[in-house]
């Protein structure tokens, strides 16, 4: 019978919709089923061959069948659909009720993060903190640091000289010619700040960057006292005990005058690239100030002596951190910056 084809393909075509596991396998018994050319459309060509009667109950359950196939189809897309949506739902989630993340928020950059600790430790020792112009007097950046014409920190290639007959400072060191003059003996100061140098710029050489400087003028001063306040110093910067050597070093602004290496703090001695296998790195030149020095600033050196020290700000960075460029402090990226 006509009739009970139709229920078992109708049962068939169920339990397939059913166990459809996803949506194109339930388009493709779609299509079978009750596609144009579907199984369920074959029956009606079997019509004709029918008595009238026969024909209205057959049609009556074909219809009846693609009703409930229809609908089964219909109930399982949805399934799929929900299934999908809550998918993305879970995935896509966002609470707009939270509150917008807002700017980031800053930091200091890593020279002025040591700088502050270099000025808060020197504050707590009884120094203070001196600053002084970036455009300086030939004299404040030489003369009176006993660096004569014929020195070649005087050349045009090392110093950026200005038309006027100033020059960008090419240390700290006139800070302490003017805290002399200002201030007088006894005297503890540092001078913290930007310095110029005419230099090729490559990973080790910037054209700008910070050095501080620093001296104590008293009487009865000597090279114990120096490398008592260099050790502090080192101390704390790098956070540990440090072991320091000093090297006769010529300065013109000091006598004696002294390298001060520091025993290298990444292969502790045993030597390495940062070292170049010496196990020791040059940091500091230092001495007691020179006579005339003290002299040309107004101090009498027959009562009065002192010791000073110079010390690259960016070098200090770069071992503490260990950056191997230069050039990332002046660069203003942020992918830098953002590190500390
Ligand atoms: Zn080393």
């Amino acid at each position: 019978m006509l009739e009970d084809q139709i229920q078992q393909l109708q049962a068939a075509a169920l339990k397939r919709i059913e166990d459809a596991p996803n949506m194109d396998a339930l388009e493709a018994v779609r299509v079978d089923v009750l596609g144009r050319k579907g199984s369920l459309g074959q029956f009606s060509k079997e019509f004709g061959k029918l008595a009238p009667e026969e024909r209205a109950a057959a049609g009556k359950a074909l219809n009846a069948a693609k009703e409930k196939l229809e609908s089964a189809f219909d109930a399982r897309k949805q399934a799929f659909d929900t299934d999908a949506l809550n998918v993305r739902l879970e995935s896509e989630w966002i609470d707009l009720t939270l509150p917008a993340p807002g700017p980031r928020p800053g930091s200091l950059h890593p020279v002025t993060q040591i700088q502050r600790e270099i000025e808060d430790l020197f504050t707590s020792l009884g120094f203070a903190i001196l600053d002084g112009p970036e455009v300086e007097t030939e004299y404040h950046n030489f003369d009176a640091l006993n660096i004569p014409v014929t020195h070649p920190a005087r050349d045009m290639q090392d110093t950026f000289w200005l038309t006027d007959g100033n020059l960008l400072r090419t240390h700290t060191s006139p800070v302490q010619v003017r805290g002399m003059e200002r201030l007088g003996p006894p005297l503890r100061m540092i001078a913290p700040g930007r310095v110029f140098r005419n230099e090729e710029v490559d990973a080790s050489h910037e054209h700008t960057f910070y050095q501080v400087e620093g001296m104590m003028v008293d009487r009865n001063v000597s090279v114990a006292h120096m490398l008592y306040f260099m050790k502090t110093l080192l101390s704390a910067v790098f956070r540990r005990e440090v072991t320091i050597r000093l090297r006769p070093g010529y300065f013109p602004f000091v006598e004696p005058g002294f390298e001060l290496d520091i025993q290298c703090l990444i292969c502790g001695g045993c030597g390495c690239a940062v070292c170049k296998q010496s196990g020791w790195v040059e940091l500091m030149p230092c001495g007691l100030v020179h006579p005339n020095v003290l002299h040309m600033s107004g101090i009498d050196p027959d009562e009065w002596g002192g010791f000073a020290f110079g010390l690259g700000l960016t070098r200090l960075a770069m071992m503490r951190y260990a950056i191997d460029d230069i050039r990332l402090f002046e660069s203003g990226d942020l992918r830098f910056l953002r590190q500390f």
